[in-house]
């Protein structure tokens, strides 16, 4: 018997990086975990098929995060095949890096859409029927806080909107039982930002550590974040960040 046996976790974008880690994990200590994806349909269900064959339980569903409407049928098809989602983990994103004049309003949107409107649909679909002990945990960035370097106007924007989206939602929830919180990633190794992609050692000279972050390690601490130990926090937007931009 694991942690979250019994439970329904939800994980938006888990067929890849620090959403798979987190599928993964929450699999591992008992959860039911329904996940979506916007494209990768065989990885999504070879990982879940996988988590089956481990005696887990997995369900992958198609949701591009720019259309609220289908996130919102995902939470449901989850939720009428897994049971009621106990744990949300608002995890998909998108990270576009250019001058501020490059970016069209059409991307503007989809950032937006993805990034922050995705994750208010989601919670729109699972808090109502949730209740005492249960989690909603969103993958915000290092970058609400410091951008760092050009080129990240719109995703910093997009990562300070769910901050503050999660203090609103922890005024509204908390009196439920139900804590909501932000966690902040710095680097991490994955295909939005591969520990050896081109900006690799110029971002590694920001780090105090010196390394990437595993997926592994988010995936420890939104773990903590959603067991029962840990309902004493919400509202908050935690740093995971291995020393980087400090
Ligand atoms: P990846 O690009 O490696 O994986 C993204 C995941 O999200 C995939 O499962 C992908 O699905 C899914 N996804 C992407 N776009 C959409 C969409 N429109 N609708 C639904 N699902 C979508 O990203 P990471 O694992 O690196 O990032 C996960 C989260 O962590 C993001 O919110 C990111 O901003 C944040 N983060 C990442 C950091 C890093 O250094 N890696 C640092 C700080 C924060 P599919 O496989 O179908 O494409």
């Amino acid at each position: 018997n694991g942690m979250f046996t019994g439970k329904v976790a939800f994980v938006t974008g888990g067929s890849r990086g620090i959403g798979e880690a987190i599928v993964r994990r929450l699999a591992e200590e008992g959860a039911a975990v329904a996940f979506t994806y916007a494209s990768a349909q065989e990885k999504a269900d070879r990982l879940a098929k996988d988590i089956e064959a481990g005696g887990g339980r997995a369900l992958a569903l198609r949701a591009d995060g720019a259309d609220g409407e289908a996130v919102k049928r995902a939470v449901a098809e989850a939720a009428a095949k897994l049971g009621r989602v106990n744990i949300l983990v608002n995890n998909a994103g998108l990270l576009d890096v250019k001058p501020y004049d490059a970016f069209t309003l059409d991307e503007f949107d989809r950032m937006v859409a993805v990034n922050v409107r995705a994750v208010f649909a989601a919670v729109q679909a699972a808090a109502p029927e949730m209740g005492e002990g249960d989690r909603i945990i969103t993958i915000g960035s290092v970058n609400a806080d410091a951008s760092g370097f050009a080129g990240m106007s719109l995703y910093s924007m997009t990562k300070a909107a769910v901050a503050g989206m999660t203090r609103g939602l922890a005024r509204d929830l908390s009196p439920r039982g139900i804590t909501v919180n932000n966690v902040q990633p710095g680097p991490v190794d994955t295909d939005m930002n591969p520990a050896e992609g081109p900006f690799a050692d110029f971002l590694r000279t920001l780090m105090a550590g010196g390394r990437y972050g595993k997926p592994a390690e988010i995936a420890a601490f939104v773990a903590y974040l959603a067991s029962p130990e840990a309902g004493y926090i919400t509202g908050a937007s935690l740093d995971i960040n291995g020393g980087f931009m400090i």
